[in-house]
């Protein structure tokens, strides 16, 4: 675009908000610096809706404040807070053409026609649409609708976008190749996005940082591999990619602090801060995991290891996945394929890592039970 647009600078200060019984949010602060990527990740119900809700201006929070730039915004009506907003059903107004659709919001703004004219233009062109102005919503595509409703949110220039699960309607292929689209649009402009899904993997993908949401609160904030390397909650652990979890009960001995579980004796990474006597979970990620074949004459393995025999051998793309049987439980572990040692659905093997290379976090309630945990929810 040819002036350039700025992002504006977001802060959430202890939103609340009930529904009779239902507490949609229960405490959610969130400081997003201006021209940041961020995503709210979450569960169904988890509270990412109502958090953009209340940024749009469409529902007013119990208590807490939203600040735009350090100023309080509660008071200023949708229209008027310069934010932009995209949602998963599109929202286009069928008897108007994509033309019509975007230029919409500068009609009611008032703008001068040869003014709005460039500004529709611009906005089309930013998202790969010249030349469909004179089409109907009803003869595009589901991913041409979405660049419709997308040209519409940025074409008066709003210093925030912000995004409800817009690749919902979508299949994967679209999807991804939307993704990429939305971060160049980002990078392009400037602004701040605020991006809500559930996919894990889309998130990943597209933010700077990551806001996780667990019952309307938030769990943790981080980039992509802050919350993938160092989650600091199991729910975190479990939600994004895929874990190995181990409970059990963090223990003194000759050799050290150690995790005991149910058939199992794990030594703990140097960073892990509970205290000996409280319920403890080790998370390990599945490439952290090697495994090596279990044979008399194996040398012996440095590092956690526990015995086990291979279930299933799963090769996808370029890995190779193991789901290996461990006394009662399912450990994953994964490599690039053509790595690892030749092993065999029913073959004897050792699982081995790094007990630096796992996280041990607490487990309060003592919820947590033995095996690998796949964080990928498709909601249906
Ligand atoms: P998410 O977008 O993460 O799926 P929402 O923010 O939409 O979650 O909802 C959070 C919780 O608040 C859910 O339990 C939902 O059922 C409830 N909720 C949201 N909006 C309303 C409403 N208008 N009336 C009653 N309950 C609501
Ligand atoms: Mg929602």
């Amino acid at each position: 675009m040819s002036e350039p647009m700025l992002g504006a600078a977001i802060e959430l200060l202890d939103l609340q908000k009930r529904y009779g019984d239902v507490t949609a949010l229960a405490n959610v602060s969130l400081d997003m610096p201006a021209g940041e990527f961020v995503t709210l990740l979450g569960p169904s119900g988890s509270g990412k809706t109502t958090t953009l809700n209340a940024i749009a201006g469409f529902l007013q929070p119990d208590s807490g404040r939203i600040l735009v730039d350090g100023s309080p915004i509660e008071a200023v009506p949708p229209h008027k807070r310069n934010i932009g907003m995209v949602f998963q059903s599109y929202a286009l107004f069928p008897h108007m053409t994509v033309q019509a659709n975007v230029a919409y919001p500068l009609k009611r703004r008032k703008m001068p026609k040869h003014e709005l004219q460039r500004r529709v233009a611009e906005s089309l062109e930013l998202v790969g649409l010249d030349g469909m102005q004179q089409r109907y919503p009803r003869e595009l595509s589901g991913g041409q609708q979405q660049r419709v409703a997308l040209a519409r949110a940025l074409v008066f220039r709003p210093r925030v976008l912000l995004m409800d699960e817009p690749l919902g309607a979508l299949d994967r292929r679209l999807r991804a190749s939307l993704q990429l689209e939305f971060k160049r649009i980002h990078r392009e402009l400037g602004i701040t996005f605020v991006y809500v899904t559930h996919d894990q993997d889309e998130a990943l993908v597209m933010s700077d940082r990551i806001a996780v949401f667990n019952n309307g609160s938030i769990e943790q904030v981080g980039t992509a591999s802050e919350l993938y390397e160092r989650p600091t909650t199991l729910f975190v652990a479990e939600f994004l990619g895929d874990s190995n979890v181990l409970p059990g009960v963090i223990a003194d001995g000759p050799a050290g602090r150690r995790l005991l579980g149910q058939g199992y004796e794990l030594a703990l990474p140097e960073a892990a801060a509970l205290a000996t006597g409280s319920r403890g979970v080790m998370t390990v990620r599945p490439e952290r995991v090697t495994v090596v074949p279990d044979t008399p004459t194996a040398p012996r393995r440095c590092g956690n290891t526990l015995a086990g025999r291979v279930k299933q051998v799963i090769y996808m793309g370029g890995i190779r996945r193991l789901e290996i049987d461990v006394a009662g439980f399912t450990m994953l572990a994964q490599e690039q394929a053509g790595t690892g040692a030749a092993v065999a659905a029913g073959d004897p093997v050792l699982a081995v890592w790094d007990a630096d290379r796992s996280v041990v976090l607490p487990d309060e309630q003592g919820e947590a039970t033995a095996g690998a945990v796949t964080g990928s929810l498709e909601e249906v």
